[in-house]
């Protein structure tokens, strides 16, 4: 980074999907990917984690984050996944080994999903509690999905924890406060996305509002869920600033603040990603 942008402040997009599959080129323009960050990168976002969902599929997620200085990937099996043969023949120690790659900080994503239940729920339980002992053996961070889950969330990271320590960020946070408070509680991270600024969500802008300012993160899990500005359009990082101003007024805060506040706690959490 150069002696001049040293000091502006700038967000860090904790979640998103940058697989060349959503961000196909059309009609023979140049790579899509890559004007998409760059567009990030002129509205201060800069630096993007690339979230797997499939093991099978990992090489995808580590081969944009080979390619840019500022993408990083993760390693894991999102809990619509779970059932898969492949994705279960994976074992605690294969996902140690993947993510011994400089360019992968945290585990996941994973966890439980009981809205669209696409994996019999035994077989998210026991998914999510494969990765957690990745993260219990690495230090790495766990990236977890939860939709309709609280209760056995609650459960099975209260379990975890209390078998060895491991740190982790709720993504993409849409669940109740009880959940929220649970895993700041257990020193966790609560990561907030587009939802924050959609009409209905007064709700999870309340729950927002009150996670303390050293555990919150922000992400746009692009290419889905574009926030209000752009409902029902394909989402993409630099719209994390979106996300950002929302909660920056909910927090009644100046936004460059917020923007310096979110980026050292991601720094914190993920603390293998190098800052430059
Ligand atoms: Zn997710
Ligand atoms: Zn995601």
């Amino acid at each position: 980074m150069t002696q001049e942008t040293n000091n502006i402040p700038y967000l860090i997009d904790s979640h998103c999907h940058l697989d060349h599959r959503y961000f196909a080129a059309k009609d023979g323009e140049a790579d899509t990917i890559d004007m998409m960050l760059n567009r990030a990168r002129m509205n201060n976002v800069r630096g993007f984690v690339t979230i797997c969902c499939e093991i099978t599929k990992f090489q995808e997620a580590l081969d944009v984050a080979n390619l840019y200085d500022d993408v990083w990937c993760s390693v894991g099996t999102h809990p619509h996944d779970a059932e898969k043969v492949e994705e279960k023949n994976y074992t605690v120690q294969d996902i140690i080994e993947f993510s011994k790659h400089r360019k992968v900080i945290g585990i996941g994503e994973t966890g439980l999903d009981y809205f669209y239940k696409n994996s019999p729920i035994e077989d998210q339980k026991e998914n999510f509690r494969k990765h957690i002992r990745v993260c219990q053996q690495t230090g790495l961070p766990l990236i977890v999905h939860t939709r309709d889950a609280d209760e056995d969330t609650i459960q099975i990271l209260r379990e975890e924890q209390g078998n060895a320590p491991f740190s982790g960020v709720l993504h993409c946070f849409s669940s109740g406060r009880r959940l929220m408070e649970e895993a700041v509680e257990m020193g966790m991270y609560v990561s907030f996305s587009g939802i924050v600024t959609f009409n209905r969500s007064d709700e999870l802008r309340a729950i927002a509002k009150d996670v303390p300012l050293d555990r919150l993160l922000v992400e746009t899990d692009a290419p889905y869920l574009a926030p209000q500005a752009f409902r029902g359009k394909q989402n993409e990082p630099s719209y994390v600033t979106f996300t950002a101003r929302k909660i920056a007024e909910l927090k009644e805060m100046d936004e460059d603040k917020f923007y310096r506040q979110t980026t050292e706690n991601f720094y914190r959490l993920f603390d293998k990603a190098q800052k430059d």
